[in-house]
């Protein structure tokens, strides 16, 4: 496999053409949600006519137009769960389910299956198995609005069977501010990890904890202290380059002990709004540098050139091949050969 993989690559959707997609009542008056569904190609009106699959059929077509990315990993989003371990809807702001994302990202090329199983669920293991039966690549938590603990014990037979199957943990670390409500930055405490990585599971640490601090000690700091330990923990870039996280790029690269943990995620589409713009770097990429890649009309292809730039090894754009739970490559070659 050649080209760039995208571990972190979101979908949405209103819920239209049956396709079980949920938005809280406000989450859908905040003043985000439009240009959200902009930053995807579509609007309210489009996926009421024609589905929520048609979202997945734009990044579809986004991320075929790209020169440098190959494949992305788009993500379901389990629903926050009582402690009836049932869905619970009061509690849920968002809510993408793994039927939706297996069935769509299927008719596209490129576009990858991301689970997401609150392991909170009653049925969290059966919930589990059928996720990998539909060529799940990874499994996505975000912990602070699912309300899960990464370091709770109960979880360990959740663990167990992911590392069984070779599914890796993609996990939200560090503060959590682009959704409504009262997120439990708490639960994005990178130190939580160390419970999946002792069990055997590969962990990936979305946004590489660049926001926040936990115990006056800021979360990146905290996740980097567990990577001598702990080879089976890598640590994925999306949102880095975000207006509000500034130096945290910068200060990540300056890390040469943890260059072989990087890898690539683009925190798709939040790529392709003004939060993130190579013409916010004008001093490290000189002006000229900056406006040339702001030029670049393709969001993932914008988004590699930008990180390139700024110092991001080539190595890390390629590396979550080696990560991903890859059924379906597998049996497609096998089919070939015969
Ligand atoms: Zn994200």
């Amino acid at each position: 496999v050649t080209g760039a993989v995208d571990l972190h690559c979101h979908a949405a959707g209103i819920g239209a053409g049956g396709s079980g997609c949920f938005i809280s009542a406000k989450m859908r008056r905040s003043l985000r949600f439009r240009p959200f569904l902009r930053a995807f190609g579509v609007t309210v009106q489009e996926l009421q006519e024609e589905g929520d699959g048609l979202l997945i059929r734009r990044l579809g077509e986004l991320l075929a137009r790209s020169a440098r990315v190959s494949a992305a990993v788009v993500l379901a989003l389990d629903c926050a769960v009582g402690s009836d371990g049932k869905a619970d809807p009061e509690a849920t702001v968002f809510a993408v389910p793994n039927r939706f994302v297996a069935a769509e990202v299927r008719k596209h090329s490129g576009l990858l299956f991301g689970a997401s199983v609150n392991p909170l669920r009653r049925d969290a293991l059966e919930r589990l198995e059928r996720a990998a039966d539909d060529g799940a690549v990874l499994m996505k938590w975000l912990p602070s609005i699912q309300f899960i603990d990464p370091a709770d014990p109960a979880l360990i037979p959740f663990y167990r069977r992911m590392a069984e199957i070779g599914l890796p943990l993609l996990v939200h670390t560090g503060d959590e501010h682009s959704f409504p409500g009262r997120p439990r930055n708490d639960l994005a405490d990178p130190l939580r990890l160390r419970l999946p990585l002792e069990t055997g599971v590969t962990v990936i640490a979305a946004h590489a904890a660049g926001c926040g601090r936990t115990g006056g000690v800021p979360n990146m700091e905290r996740l980097l202290l567990l990577c001598p330990s702990f080879p089976n923990l890598y640590v994925e870039i999306s949102s880095l380059t975000q207006l509000n996280r500034h130096g945290s790029l910068p200060r990540l690269l300056r890390r040469f002990d943890v260059r072989d943990r990087l890898v690539y995620g683009s925190d798709m589409p939040l790529i392709n709004t003004p939060l993130v713009s190579p013409l916010s770097f004008p001093l490290r990429l000189g002006l000229r540098r900056a406006l040339r890649l702001s030029s670049i009309e393709n969001p993932w292809d914008r988004d590699v050139a930008l990180k390139e730039a700024l110092g991001v090894p080539e190595e890390a754009l390629t590396r979550g091949w080696s990560l991903l739970r890859l059924p379906n490559v597998t049996a497609s070659a096998a089919t070939a050969e015969f």
